[in-house]
């Protein structure tokens, strides 16, 4: 049975770098392999960059809305038409987008059509949430391993922190849209996150949390009214 990995970690830890090779090592042994990512944006980016320069366009895009599994089998016939050779394996890159059943396709494809499959993706956001995609693989994956990289301060970054128009923020939306502002992430240590947000790991939970306390505490009590 072919097992579906997850390899995970903040940003800027290679995870693209990695898929690229992996893809290469693959095709060096006459393998086909299958790119794709999650669509995220209209701007119909549907290249895997590295930052080490290489740049590579993935087979195919998968919408919020698209049945994964589907979507597969049909990339997969047309790739094993024109090649004449079985696909080996399915790498995607940017997984923290894809919605839980679209994950639970992976692992559908893993154990059914039996196609080991190669999820890259950011583990949780700039609040330290774990992102839908991200979860579920958590969850499901056979195998976790997490790539690592390095804060500023030496030790292994594994939260990201968000800077709009170079001011680090912590709260707004998970998935930031670029609105005449300039977004930068910086993967940062637990120490060095904690320096930046004020020793906050997750403002908006905190609110949520201190407005449902308060809720709480101003409801009269129905045994005394
Ligand atoms: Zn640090």
């Amino acid at each position: 049975m072919a097992k579906l990995y997850f390899r995970y970690g903040a940003m800027n830890s290679g995870k693209s770098t990695n898929l690229l090779q992996a893809a290469f090592n693959y095709e060096e042994r006459e393998q086909q392999v299958l790119l794709m990512k999650p669509r995220i944006d209209t701007k119909g980016d549907t290249d895997i960059v590295s930052r080490l320069g290489v740049r590579r366009a993935v087979d195919f895009v998968v919408g919020a809305e698209e049945d994964l599994w589907e979507v597969f089998a049909r990339e997969r016939r047309k790739i094993e038409d024109r090649t004449g050779k079985a696909v080996s394996c399915l790498l995607v890159d940017e997984a923290q987008f894809l919605t839980e059943s679209q994950v639970d396709d992976l692992l559908r494809i893993a154990i059914i059509d039996n196609i080991p499959v190669l999820a890259y993706g950011i583990r949780t956001d700039f609040q330290t949430v774990a992102f839908p995609g991200s979860r579920r693989l958590l969850e499901i994956s056979h195998s976790l391993e997490e790539l690592k990289t390095i804060c500023r301060c030496g030790k292994k970054a594994v939260f990201n922190t968000r800077q709009v128009d170079g001011e680090f923020v912590f709260d707004g939306e998970q998935v930031a849209i670029e609105d005449g502002v300039e977004i930068v992430y910086e993967s940062l240590c637990g120490n060095c996150y904690l320096q930046e947000s004020g020793g906050v790991f997750n403002r908006t939970r905190r609110v949520l949390t201190e407005s449902l306390a308060t809720a709480y505490n101003s409801a009269p009590d129905p045994d005394f009214s």
